[in-house]
């Protein structure tokens, strides 16, 4: 870091860029090796920083005042080197708002390059009027939530859409040969498709989230256990070569599939701790272990009471109902009981 003056001193090609810019991108490097060394410690798989291209290299960090500025009015903003440049505002920026940091981001590359501009701001959070109400959600494969109230919030169809072609993209992408003209253009156009999911996902999150934090004063789900979910499809042994594997393409395809679904999970819950805190709501994280497979009506907890992925029936008082509802009532009561223990205490 104190590097940094010295060589711009020298270096007069340097010095058209911004100090703060180039000091934010020094502690990213300086980051990721402290991590690195973390893991080493920790004897984990280390990983070694990579070297970053500069086409690897899709976003830069500002001070906002020192080689970046915003223009509310004219919806302008200026970039040290480059010049003032329109943008589209997809949000309101709240009047007044201290600008910090700001980030300027690529997406995709050659005719498909789109930037994007990230302001952080802080908001004062603004308590909702209180419902009475409390909820417990399940996240589903079926149906990307359901509520202990049997509401089901299905899986957004366009992002379904979206992840089958980015799917198909990315087997596309693992035939082309390095180097080549039609590897570069798949590449930009897996990244493009990355992009929209991304900020799919996002709208969505926000959209499922603003709901369920304006109807209820504690919302209850299953803690997430992320890495298990995103766990890539299993290779399959090819008998006939010891050592060798079939190609798979199928199962890489529905895994990447899950994989985004699951993804859009994380996403959304913190979209929704977010917007709770900012509402004055709760919201209870639970244990999943036996939520879906536990009687509602008399407690009892079997494998069996789950003959398929949708039913419910209970083996002891044949209790029926929807298997997600079931879920969520239980993620519910979870809630509810870690919440009085937390009051008594
Ligand atoms: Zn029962």
């Amino acid at each position: 870091m104190v590097q940094l003056t010295e060589i711009r001193s020298v270096r007069p090609d340097q010095g058209v860029w911004s100090f703060t810019s180039q000091q934010q991108t020094l502690r990213r490097l300086d980051k990721a090796f402290g991590a690195f060394f973390r893991r080493v410690k920790a004897r984990e798989t280390p990983g070694y920083p990579r070297f970053r291209a500069a086409a690897r290299f899709d976003s830069v960090d500002f001070r906002h005042g020192d080689g970046i500025k915003f223009h509310r009015d004219k919806k302008q903003l200026y970039v040290m080197g480059v010049g003032h440049v329109q943008i589209r505002l997809h949000r309101a920026l709240p009047e007044n708002a201290a600008l910090g940091q700001v980030s300027v981001k690529r997406e995709g590359s050659g005719r498909r390059t789109r930037w994007f501009v990230v302001i952080p701001v802080e908001v004062q959070p603004v308590p909702l009027p209180m419902t009475g109400a409390i909820t417990g959600i399940d996240m589903g494969v079926a149906s990307f939530l359901t509520t202990s109230e049997g509401v089901h919030v299905p899986n957004p169809r366009h992002l379904k859409v979206a992840a089958a072609r980015l799917a198909a993209a990315q087997q596309d992408l693992a035939r082309k040969k390095r180097g080549s003209n039609r590897r570069r253009n798949t590449v930009s156009r897996v990244a493009t498709l990355h992009g929209t999911v991304r900020r799919q996902r996002l709208d969505h999150a926000h959209k499922t989230a603003l709901k369920l934090v304006q109807d209820h004063d504690v919302i209850c789900h299953e803690a997430l256990q992320i890495p298990n979910m995103t766990k890539r499809a299993k290779p399959v042994p090819d008998p006939a070569r010891p050592g060798a594997f079939l190609p798979n393409g199928q199962a890489a395809k529905t895994g990447l599939n899950k994989a985004i679904l699951d993804a859009g999970w994380g996403v959304f819950l913190s979209v929704l701790t977010a917007k709770a805190e900012n509402a004055g709501r709760d919201v209870i994280s639970v244990n999943p272990a036996n939520t879906s497979r536990t009687c509602p009506d008399c407690g009892h907890c079997a494998k069996g009471n789950r003959p398929s992925q949708a039913v419910f029936t209970c083996r002891q008082c044949s209790f029926t109902g929807n298997a997600d509802t079931v879920g969520a009532i239980n993620v519910l009561r979870a809630g509810t009981a870690l919440r009085q223990t937390a009051h008594a205490a």
